[in-house]
């Protein structure tokens, strides 16, 4: 890990809630055609004032099914304050990017470009912005960012942060060939991972990351996984590492596949249950029932970790599966501390992501994949040149 992989510090002078956000506006939108996916055809790059992008748009939630993202030409957005312009390599696809599109989080941007597991390198940066120099590889998570001195920011809790901003929902992200990040928030990559394969790791990687560190399983511990979509298929390479014993249980066959792969001792059907009593599970899939299925496999003093944003409704429980100190804990948003033990963890063991590659045309189509539980492991949207 080199010196960039270290966290930044703090600059408790800035007021990053006064740092515009450059975005497109509905008045500038109408400057620029929005194409279909399949009549695109305008040249990648203006030249000099006049510079734009390719971006997925969503103009308003819909039924996936729909097709609601829209390809569109769009200004390049440009650097204020110690914001840093990355052009975007990849950008993987995430079950919240599908709660965005589908309305499950409600708009907070409108319209806006999804995406926050983004990999590219920086092209440009604002006046206040020293950390990375051009060309430098970076990733985009989620926390987009915080504001600095509420009681969770002054409390090592950004992650909780009431006027947190997030990349893709209330700023835009990386389904595009530009974004913007405050540099503070962005990570220094490391090497070894290939754009494709690292995407996944800034979001997937590092929720499931807080996720097994909060469910405070040790090493001998036996770990339910609930769902084993992006996040699940890398914190078991994780607590493999840690020597945890892991039990999938998924209803996807290839996801159970996929588990067993990677040397999950046990994998089944949400209707099974796994043959031991589990010191903690971990719960992906956005299904409220999974808590109580993980409830009545859990030993006594377990933990339940729910790493999704959203979720149906957990049905009533008895509270026999409760008692004896078993704990149900959701996990919101990470740290910045969290992404960076993450990622020297993951260059450590070193983590491998299994990807399916989609271009920026076919979002739509990566995202529904992912909702019918059709991709192994993580959806990768291919931007522009990538290692
Ligand atoms: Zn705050
Ligand atoms: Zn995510």
């Amino acid at each position: 890990m080199t010196k960039a992989g270290l966290p930044a510090p703090r600059k408790e002078t800035s007021s990053p809630t006064s740092e515009p956000i450059p975005a497109p506006t509905t008045a500038i939108m109408t400057l620029f055609a929005i194409t279909g996916v399949t009549s695109h055809n305008n040249s990648r790059r203006g030249c000099c004032e006049n510079e734009v992008m390719k971006a997925c748009l969503l103009a308003a939630p819909a039924p996936v099914e729909s097709n609601p993202l829209r390809v569109a030409d769009l200004p390049r957005p440009k650097p204020a304050g110690n914001q840093v312009l990355v052009r975007v390599h990849a950008c993987a696809v995430c079950r919240t990017d599908l709660h965005v599109v589908e309305g499950e989080l409600p708009p907070r941007k409108k319209p806006v470009v999804p995406g926050h597991q983004v990999v590219g390198v920086v092209e440009e940066w604002g006046p206040d912005a020293t950390r990375f120099r051009a060309g430098a590889r970076v990733g985009i998570p989620w926390l987009h960012r915080t504001c600095g001195v509420c009681e969770f920011c002054r409390s090592r809790r950004e992650n909780l942060c009431e006027r947190a901003e997030f990349t893709g929902w209330t700023a835009d992200g990386g389904y595009a060939e530009y974004a913007l990040a405050p540099e503070d928030f962005a990570y220094a990559l490391p090497e070894g991972f290939g754009d494709l394969h690292v995407a996944p790791l800034l979001c997937a990687g590092i929720i499931g990351f807080r996720t097994l560190r909060l469910s405070g399983i040790g090493s001998g511990g036996r770990l339910g996984m609930y769902g084993f979509g992006a996040a699940a298929h890398v914190a078991i390479q994780v607590a493999r590492h840690w020597g945890i014993e892991v039990y999938a249980i998924t209803r996807d066959a290839r996801h159970r596949q996929l588990a067993l792969d990677l040397g999950a001792v046990w994998a089944g059907g949400s209707e099974e249950q796994p043959p031991a009593l589990l010191d903690a599970a971990l719960i992906f899939a956005p299904a409220g029932e999974l808590v109580i299925a993980a409830l009545r496999v859990l030993k006594r003093g377990g933990t339940v970790a729910l790493g999704g944003i959203h979720m149906s409704p957990i049905p009533q429980l008895d509270y026999n599966l409760l008692y004896h100190e078993r704990v149900i804990r959701s996990v919101a948003n990470n740290t910045r501390n969290d992404g960076e033990d993450f990622l020297k963890i993951a260059a450590a063991i070193p983590i491998h992501t299994e990807v399916r590659e989609f271009s920026l045309e076919q979002a739509n189509e990566a995202l529904q994949a992912l909702k019918n539980d059709a991709i192994r492991g993580a959806a990768v949207l291919r931007v522009g040149a990538t290692s």
